[in-house]
C-alpha cells in the first residue's frame, strides 16, 4: 500500500471517529435505553428463575419426603402445605372419593391449613367432617376427572355447593371473599392409571397463567409418584415376614402361622407347643454397656434359637427382647425338653464384655393347656413370668387354663349373684347380663362390660371402662410385689367384686335429708363390707377372696375400718385394692366436687403416704400411673 492509500484510510477512520463523537449523545441515549430494557428483562428473568427455583425446592422437599418411609398422609399433608407456603396459594387440599353403600363421597386426604377448617366450622356452625360430601360435585369437575385434565374456575361457591348441597350461597360467597379466595384450580390425580382423587388449590387471583397451570400439573405428577411409592412401601411392608435385626420371623408372621397351626392341630388332633422366652436383665446390659451391647445380646439369643430349631419350627421375635417358638406336633413333655435345651444353650453363650446371658422361659401346649389361642399365649406368658419370679434362667410349664382361669371364677360368681337374686338389680338388666356371661364366644371385654354395668347400678358417676383399668393396674402392681400367678388371679376377681356390697346400702339411709348421725355414718362404712361377705359367702370357689375384700378399707396407720388393723397386718391384695379404688374415686365427680385430673389425684395421694398407704405402695403405684400419663 502506497503512502496516499494509507493516509486516505487513516483519514476516513479519523472521520468516522470524529463523526461518532459528533453524534455521540444520540448513540449513548440508545445504549442507555437498550441497557434499561435489558435490566428490566434481567430482573424479570431473575424473578422467574427465583420462582422456578422455589418450585424446584418444593419438588425437592417432596421428593425427599417420598424417599423416607413416612406414612402417605404425612407426605400428602407436607405436599399441600408446601403449595400454600411457598407459592402463595391461599388454601389447598387433596380429596379422595370413597364409595359407601354404593354412593360416592369425599374424604379429605390432606389439607394445608387447619385454621381454614376451623374458620369454616365457626362460620357455618359445623365441622367440614360432619358433611357427607358428594363427589365429584359439579358437572365441570366430572369431565375434568373423567378426562384427567386441569380445571380452573372463579366459581368457588359452585364448587363447595356441589360438595355440600345445602349451605347458604350468600354466606358462602361472603366467607370466601373475606378469606381472599378468588378462584380455584382442580388437578385430577392418578395412581397406576386409576383415579386417586383431586388436588384443589384456592388462589387469590381470578385467573392463573398457563405457566402456573403447567407447574401445578408437574406438581400433581409428584403427588402421584408419592402415592404410588407409598403403595409400594405398604405392599413391601405387608410382605415382610422377618425381623430385620435378627432375621427371625416377625410378630405378624407368628400370629398368622399360629392361627393356621391351630386349625391344623385341631383337624389332626395333634398338639403343638409354644415356647415363650424373655432375655433376663436386658435393661442392666443396656445401662452398663450401652444399647449396642443390648442388641448383641438379643442377636445372640436369635442365633441360639435358629441353631436349636428344627426345620418345621417357627422362631419369631415378638418385639424388644421377647421371643416365641412354635413346635408343631410337639406335646408339653417334648416342649419342656426343647425349652430346657434352649435355656442351657443361651446360658452357654459367652459374649464379649457382657459375658454370659440368661433367659426366662415359659412353655404351653395347645389342646393340653388350652384350646383357645389367646389364652394359650397368655398362659405361655404367665409361665415365663413365673420363671422370672422364681429367680430367672429357668423353664416353667404352664398350668392348664381350666385350673386357673380367673375369668371363669368371675363369670361363675356373677352368674350366681344375678340368677339367685343376691343383689337388688333390675330384673331386665340381670337377665341381659346373665346372657352376656353365658355367651359361647365369651371374652374379657364382655366380662368388663358386665362389671361396669353392675357398678353403674349403684354409682352413677362411674366411668365405663375403669373396671378393666383397675384390673390391669392391680396386675401391674401385684407383679411389683412379686405376687404369684395364683395370688394375682384372686386379686383380679377381688377387684371385680370388692364393691358389690354397695348394692345393699339401705335406700332410706342414702336418701336421708337431715345430717347423718355418727351411727348412720358407721353404718354406711360398715354395711358394704358386711353385705359383701353375706353375698359372697355362699358361693364356692371364692372363699379366700372374701378376706381381701373385707380388709380393703384398712389404712396403713390403723385409721381404717372395720378392724383398724395396720401395716403388714393388712394383706397386700387389700392394700392394692384400697389405693386403686381411691385413685379411681378421685377421677370421678362427686355431688360435692368435680372430677380430679390424674395429676391432682396423684398429688392428693402423695399426701396420704404413711397414713392410708405405705410409701412403697404409693411410689410403685404412681410410677405405673405416671407411665400411663405420658
Ligand atoms: P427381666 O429379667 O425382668 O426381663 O429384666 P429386663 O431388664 O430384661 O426387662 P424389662 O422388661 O424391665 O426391660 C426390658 C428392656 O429392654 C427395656 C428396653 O429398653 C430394652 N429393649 C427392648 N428392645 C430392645 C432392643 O431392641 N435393643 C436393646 N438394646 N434394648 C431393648
Ligand atoms: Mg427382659
Amino acid at each position: 500500500m502506497g503512502f496516499f492509500d494509507s493516509f486516505k484510510k487513516y483519514k476516513s477512520q479519523l472521520d468516522a471517529v470524529d463523526s461518532s463523537i459528533y453524534y455521540g449523545s444520540k448513540t449513548l441515549l440508545e445504549v442507555y435505553e437498550r441497557n434499561a430494557k435489558l435490566e428490566a428483562e434481567i430482573e424479570q428473568r431473575t424473578k422467574e428463575l427465583d420462582r422456578a427455583n422455589k418450585q424446584m425446592l418444593t419438588l425437592q422437599h417432596i421428593w425427599n419426603m417420598m424417599n423416607s418411609s413416612e406414612p402417605l398422609s404425612n407426605v400428602l399433608n407436607a405436599i399441600v402445605n408446601s403449595l400454600q407456603g411457598e407459592l402463595g396459594y391461599v388454601y389447598s387440599f387433596i380429596i379422595k372419593p370413597q364409595i359407601k353403600d354404593g354412593e360416592s363421597f369425599i374424604q379429605v386426604a390432606a389439607a394445608s391449613r387447619q385454621d381454614f377448617s376451623d374458620k369454616f366450622a365457626k362460620y357455618f356452625h359445623c365441622k367440614l367432617s360432619d358433611y357427607k360430601m358428594v363427589y365429584p360435585g359439579i358437572e365441570g369437575l366430572k369431565d375434568a376427572v373423567m378426562n384427567n385434565t386441569i380445571y380452573q374456575s372463579p366459581n368457588i361457591v359452585e364448587l363447595i355447593s356441589g360438595f355440600i348441597p345445602n349451605l347458604d350461597k350468600e354466606r358462602l360467597e361472603k366467607f370466601f371473599k373475606e378469606a381472599g379466595m378468588k378462584s380455584y384450580i382442580l388437578v385430577p390425580l392418578m395412581s397406576k392409571d386409576i383415579h386417586f382423587g383431586s388436588l384443589i388449590v384456592f388462589s387469590s387471583r381470578e385467573k392463573v397463567s398457563s405457566n402456573e397451570l403447567n407447574f401445578l400439573s408437574l406438581f400433581a405428577k409428584q403427588i402421584e409418584l408419592a402415592i404410588t411409592i407409598a403403595d409400594l412401601f405398604q405392599a413391601v411392608k405387608e410382605q415382610a415376614v422377618t425381623d430385620s435385626m435378627t432375621g427371625l420371623f416377625n410378630r405378624r408372621y407368628f400370629e398368622e402361622f399360629i392361627k393356621k397351626e391351630a386349625i391344623r392341630a385341631e383337624r389332626q388332633n395333634q398338639h403343638f407347643t409354644v415356647i415363650g422366652l424373655d432375655l433376663d436383665h436386658l435393661k442392666q446390659i443396656n445401662d452398663v454397656y450401652g444399647h449396642n451391647y443390648g442388641d448383641i445380646a438379643i442377636k445372640a439369643i436369635a442365633e441360639v434359637l435358629k441353631n436349636n430349631a428344627r426345620s418345621i419350627d417357627i422362631a419369631a421375635r415378638m418385639g424388644g427382647e421377647e421371643f416365641n417358638l412354635i413346635l408343631p406336633g410337639v406335646d408339653s413333655a417334648g416342649g419342656l425338653v426343647a425349652a430346657e435345651r434352649i435355656r442351657k444353650a443361651i446360658e452357654g453363650v459367652e459374649l464379649d464384655k457382657i459375658g454370659h446371658i440368661t433367659a426366662s422361659v415359659g412353655v404351653a401346649t395347645y389342646l393340653e393347656h388350652s384350646d383357645d389361642l389367646d389364652e394359650l399365649l397368655e398362659l405361655t406368658d404367665q409361665a415365663m413370668y413365673e420363671s422370672k419370679r422364681k429367680g430367672r434362667n429357668r423353664v416353667t410349664l404352664a398350668k392348664p387354663a381350666h385350673e386357673t382361669s380367673w375369668q371363669d371364677v368371675a363369670i361363675k360368681t356373677y352368674i350366681d349373684i344375678l340368677t339367685k337374686h343376691r343383689i337388688p338389680v333390675d330384673e331386665k338388666i340381670a337377665k341381659l347380663l346373665t346372657e352376656k356371661l353365658q355367651s359361647t364366644n365369651f371374652n374379657n371385654e364382655r366380662l368388663y362390660q358386665v362389671a361396669d354395668t353392675l357398678v353403674s347400678t349403684y354409682n352413677p358417676d362411674h366411668n365405663d371402662g375403669s373396671v378393666k383399668q383397675k384390673v390391669q393396674l392391680a396386675t401391674l402392681l401385684a407383679k411389683r410385689f412379686d405376687l404369684s400367678k395364683e395370688q394375682i388371679d384372686k386379686l383380679k376377681v377381688a377387684v371385680l367384686l370388692y364393691d358389690i356390697g354397695n348394692t345393699m346400702l339401705p335406700k332410706e339411709l342414702l336418701n336421708k335429708t337431715e345430717p347423718l348421725s355418727d351411727e348412720d355414718k358407721e353404718s354406711i362404712k360398715q354395711h358394704p363390707l358386711i353385705a359383701a361377705r353375706d353375698i359372697l359367702k355362699p358361693i364356692s370357689n371364692i372363699t379366700d377372696i372374701i378376706p381381701i375384700i373385707e380388709k380393703h378399707h384398712e389404712n396403713w396407720n390403723g385409721s381404717g375400718y372395720p378392724n383398724q388393723i395396720s401395716g403388714e397386718e393388712i394383706p397386700i391384695e387389700s392394700q392394692i385394692i384400697l389405693i386403686i379404688d381411691s385413685y379411681f374415686a378421685l377421677l370421678e365427680k362427686r355431688p360435692y366436687r368435680n372430677a380430679n385430673t390424674k395429676e391432682t389425684a396423684i398429688k392428693i395421694m402423695m399426701g396420704e403416704i404413711n397414713s392410708k398407704w405405705s410409701e412403697k405402695l404409693a411410689s410403685e403405684f404412681i410410677s405405673i400411673v405416671k407411665n400411663d400419663l405420658d
